[in-house]
């Protein structure tokens, strides 16, 4: 019998497989998805009686408490907040709006790969500039590639995923200067641990959005909180084709305790950065290992050998990582997270045994 015709994807969209990092082994030491390793339980953060004062029935408001805490501290304007189910979601967005059909993204490689998928899933075109490892993006190149490429978009991850170092803010905003037609997307995903942001350049660029988490240094990554801070001047497009009420009550009231938690960020930034150093040192101590400075929560390092029986052999010993052979430019990379000083060290130990295999008895 001949199988029923069925609908059809977009066919840009046909060879999209679901993206790797969700469907890891339930088992082991999670250092895959550079996520913050320590627990942050919700009623840590908010009593019975803030829970009561939440009312379901009702849509949204404009999330006023977490507007203003946020706002003072990026410096902006409460209406220059645009909310999203993660910031996967605000950078949906801004493909939608200023990407899709016949509009090119420019991506630095290799980066973060949501933003090629983003871009295609918007209907938008992908040029991609090979930087490659070291990753180090320079004003002339960034420009060269911009005249080339002439795109509607260009992004800039800093702190990069998955190479872990920064891009220059000259190098950013001498785009952004050159360019003003083209709207200048800042991942800083992860820019609380260096401490960096470009946010104080958008009152003078106003083709520049940044994107900001609570999936990271503020331990959150199951509450789906994204942030884009727009210029005002921008931020109409944004709410013009916002759905009503897209993120919820709860993790609005969440948010807004959360973020007003910045002892805790300060200590997790001291944590990350020192155990990274200590992880960092132990990968540069093997043989045939070429590991990457980095200064967000995760590193990446190089090995000699296969990737996938690599990772594979990790997870025997309890320790996911992830294997990032198959992003542009990272081939025979592995990455991985900054976990809890047990988990490091479990990492660690296993290091030993993955690459250096104990002598035939
Ligand atoms: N940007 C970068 C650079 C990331 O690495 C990630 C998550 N790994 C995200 C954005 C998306 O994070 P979320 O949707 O959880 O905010």
């Amino acid at each position: 019998m001949t199988p029923p015709r069925l609908p059809s994807p977009r066919p840009e969209l046909r060879s999209f497989t679901a993206y790797g990092a969700g469907r890891a082994p339930a088992t082991g030491v999670r250092l895959l998805a550079n996520e913050w390793p320590e627990p942050n339980p919700a009623g840590a953060h908010i009593t019975q009686a803030e829970l009561d004062r939440i009312h379901l029935n009702r849509y949204p408001g404009p999330a006023v408490e977490l507007r203003a805490i946020l706002s003072e501290r990026y410096g902006v304007a409460p209406d220059q907040l645009i909310f999203g189910n993660g910031s996967n979601d605000v950078l949906l967005s801004t493909f939608l709006i200023f990407g899709g059909h016949g509009r090119t993204t420019l991506l630095f490689q290799p980066t973060y790969a949501m933003h090629a998928r983003l871009s295609t899933i918007a209907g938008g075109r992908v040029a991609n500039e090979q930087v490659g490892l070291p990753y180090v993006l320079t004003r002339q190149r960034a420009l060269e590639a911009m005249a080339r490429v002439r795109p509607e978009i260009v992004c800039f991850c800093t702190p990069n995923n998955p190479t872990g170092g920064l891009i220059d803010e000259d190098v950013i905003l001498s785009v952004a200067q050159a360019y003003p037609e083209t709207l200048v997307l800042v991942d800083e995903a992860y820019s609380d641990f260096p401490g960096t942001t470009v946010l104080p350049a958008l009152v003078d660029h106003p083709n520049v959005v940044v994107s900001k988490t609570f999936s990271k240094v503020h331990a959150a990554a199951g509450l789906r909180m994204g942030i884009l801070v727009v210029g005002r001047e921008l931020a109409e497009a944004f709410r013009a084709i916002q759905f009503p009420a897209n993120v919820s009550v709860v993790t609005y009231a969440l948010a807004a305790k959360i973020a007003r938690d910045t002892v805790s960020v300060r200590r997790r930034v001291e944590l990350c950065r020192t155990e990274r150093e200590r992880v960092y040192e132990a990968l540069r101590r093997v043989d045939g290992i070429e590991a990457f400075p980095g200064e967000a929560n995760f590193l990446l390092f190089r090995i000699r050998g296969d990737t996938a029986a690599a990772a594979a052999s990790f997870a025997r010993e309890g320790v996911l990582l992830r294997d990032m052979s198959s992003w542009t430019g990272c081939e025979g990379c592995l990455r991985v997270s900054i976990g809890t000083p047990d988990e490091n060290d479990r990492f660690i130990a296993a290091l030993g045994s993955v690459f250096e295999p104990a002598p035939a008895a």
